[in-house]
């Protein structure tokens, strides 16, 4: 039996049976599914070359999208990687954030992406993944063991709180997303399971109470650069979690401060685009160009 609903029962498996996060979710989905491993690889890596095709279309062919609010963003990070020395961060960190904002602007310009866990939360497994996977040479097999952790640790965030904007806000999505990215990585890197859950929990305390506030409804600004920085989160909760690095708080209870967090958050502050940067000026101003009806004071206060 593989069924886990926390991580806690996840950490149980992986040590009873001496296997990673990624080998329990493979076990998992045989289960749950009643399929083949192969047939569960399978569909993994048809998952991953999407997340692949997503990325590199925006990089090669950028688009502006609707009311000018996404496109040419990533290409703009990769030429940071030709500028290796003067930049502040660090090339695979680069690449994420490049990554992770090609696949909003694919998603932003109508094309195909793979809702990991969500379309708005889309950019920051693929953009860490992938991006970790070029810059140290990894193998798809890492790489694909790397997704099959993340989508575990998705499974605990769904099982626990929420992975919906609408009811938990951007903490559900990017925060989520943030949380995933954290855990297949550092098991990409040779991080043991508590690690990978460590940095997970590191990740999304990050980003707990991050509230839903897209500009006129659509999946662009802010969503895309949250991607963009959720990714660099994402590296940094990785790397600090294999340093040593503790979090006070494990990971099973961040996810239910998340629900408590969910519980108490404003509607308007829940993908109705009533509140925060959904209602500043220029978002008013998108809100009037899109043809919406005018909020009126009640709606906002
Ligand atoms: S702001 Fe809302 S729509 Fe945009 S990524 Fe966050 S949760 Fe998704």
């Amino acid at each position: 039996m593989y069924q886990f609903r926390t991580t806690n029962d996840l950490l149980k498996l992986c040590k009873k049976h001496n296997v990673s996060m990624a080998e329990i979710a493979i076990r998992y989905e045989m289960e749950h599914s009643n399929k083949h491993r192969a047939e569960v690889l399978k569909k993994m890596r048809k998952t991953m070359k999407t997340m692949k095709e997503a990325v590199h279309e925006a990089i090669k062919n950028p688009q502006d999208s609707a009311f000018h609010m996404a496109g040419g963003d990533a290409p703009k990070l990769m030429k940071g990687l030709k500028k290796k020395n003067k930049m502040a961060t660090s090339p695979v960190v680069l690449r994420a954030m490049a990554y992770a904002v090609a696949t909003g602007e694919t998603n932003s310009a109508m094309g195909r992406i793979v809702a990991f866990p969500t379309a708005g939360g889309a950019g920051v497994v693929p953009g860490v993944m992938l991006a970790f996977a070029e810059e140290f040479k990894t193998t798809n097999k890492k790489l694909l063991e790397g997704l099959l952790t993340a989508s575990a640790i998705g499974k605990i965030i769904a099982d626990g709180a929420t992975l919906s904007a609408a009811a938990g806000g951007c903490q559900a999505e990017v925060g989520a997303a943030i949380a995933m990215a954290a855990a297949g990585v550092t098991e990409m890197r040779g991080g043991t399971p508590e690690q990978a859950a460590n940095a997970s929990a590191m990740g999304l305390k990050s980003f707990l109470g991050v509230v839903c506030d897209p500009l006129g409804g659509l999946v662009a600004v802010p969503c895309i650069k949250r991607n963009m920085l959720g990714a660099s989160t994402a590296l940094a909760a990785s790397d600090a979690s294999l340093l040593g690095v503790e979090s006070f708080i494990p990971f099973d209870e961040v996810v239910a401060a998340m629900k408590n967090i969910a519980a108490i958050m404003s509607p308007k502050l829940r993908e109705t685009a009533l509140g925060g940067l959904a209602v500043t000026k220029t978002g008013l101003r998108i809100r009037k160009k899109m043809g919406l009806p005018p909020l009126k004071p009640t709606d906002i206060d």
